[in-house]
C-alpha cells in the first residue's frame, strides 16, 4: 500500500431502485478498505443487462443520492454520488470509468457483488480492468452455497490477470433491485429493503408500477 495515493473507491452498479444492501455494501466498502473517496456511479445502460423500465438515469441518481444524503459520509464529502456514466452517450463500460478516474496519485479499488465477482473476465477489456483497480467482493448471500467458486475464480483471476483481490468479511443484507421492483409493481411491502427516503421518491414519482 501506498499511503501517499489516494485510495478511490468505485461502486457501479443500476441501482434501479438502490436497496438497503447496496447501501450497506457502500459503507462496509469504505471502512474495510479505508478509502479516502468512495464515488457511486449509476450505470447508463449497463453492457450486460437488457435496460431496465420503470426509473430514468436522473430518478436512479436522485434515489442514490437520497439513500446517502444522510449519512456522515456524504457530508463530508468522502461518499459521492457521481453521474459520470449517465451523461455519457450510449453503453458504460467500467474499464472506461477506471480509466477517467486512474491517475498516478490514486489508487483505484472497484467493488463487485458476488454476481458480477463470477463473471468478471468475461467483462469488455477485463484485463485492463484487473490491472487498472484491485477488486473488492462484497458477499451478497448469506450461505456458503458459492464458496467453490469464489475461490476457484479467485484463483484463476491471480492466474490468469495477476489480480488483486480482496473480500470484506460482513454479512450481507440478501435482497435484489429485481425483486423489489416485482414487490413495488404488484405493490407489496418492501420490509424496510429500501431506505425511507427512496420509498417516498419512488412513491412521489410513480416508479415501478
Ligand atoms: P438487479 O436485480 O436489477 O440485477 P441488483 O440488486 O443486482 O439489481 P445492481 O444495481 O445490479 O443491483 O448491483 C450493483 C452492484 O451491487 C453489483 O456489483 C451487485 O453484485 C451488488 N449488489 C447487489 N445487491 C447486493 C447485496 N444485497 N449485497 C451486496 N452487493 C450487492
Amino acid at each position: 500500500m501506498d499511503t501517499e495515493k489516494e485510495r478511490l473507491g468505485i461502486y457501479g452498479g443500476t441501482f434501479s431502485p438502490i436497496h438497503s444492501g447496496h447501501v450497506k455494501a457502500a459503507y462496509a466498502f469504505l471502512d474495510t478498505m479505508a478509502l479516502d473517496r468512495l464515488l457511486v456511479i449509476p450505470t447508463a445502460i449497463p453492457p450486460h443487462k437488457a435496460p431496465v423500465e420503470g426509473a430514468s438515469a436522473a430518478d436512479r441518481i436522485e434515489m442514490a443520492r437520497l439513500a446517502f444524503c444522510d449519512g456522515e459520509a456524504y457530508k463530508s464529502g468522502r461518499l459521492v454520488v457521481s453521474d459520470y456514466e449517465t451523461t455519457l452517450e450510449g453503453k458504460s463500460y467500467t474499464v472506461y470509468t477506471l480509466e477517467h478516474f486512474a491517475s498516478p496519485e490514486c489508487e483505484l479499488y472497484l467493488l463487485v457483488g458476488t454476481d458480477m465477482f463470477l463473471t468478471l473476465d468475461r467483462w469488455y477489456r477485463a484485463e485492463e480492468i484487473f490491472r487498472l483497480a484491485d477488486i473488492v467482493l462484497m458477499r451478497r448471500e448469506r450461505d456458503a452455497v458459492n464458496f467453490p467458486l469464489i475461490r476457484q475464480k479467485s484463483a484463476e483471476y491471480r492466474e490468469r490477470f495477476n489480480a488483486r483481490i480482496h473480500e470484506i468479511d460482513e454479512p450481507p443484507i440478501v435482497v435484489s433491485s429485481t425483486e423489489l421492483r416485482k414487490r413495488l409493481c404488484g405493490r407489496c411491502g418492501i420490509d424496510g429493503l429500501i431506505p425511507e427516503a427512496v420509498v417516498r421518491y419512488i412513491e412521489e414519482n410513480d416508479l415501478y408500477r
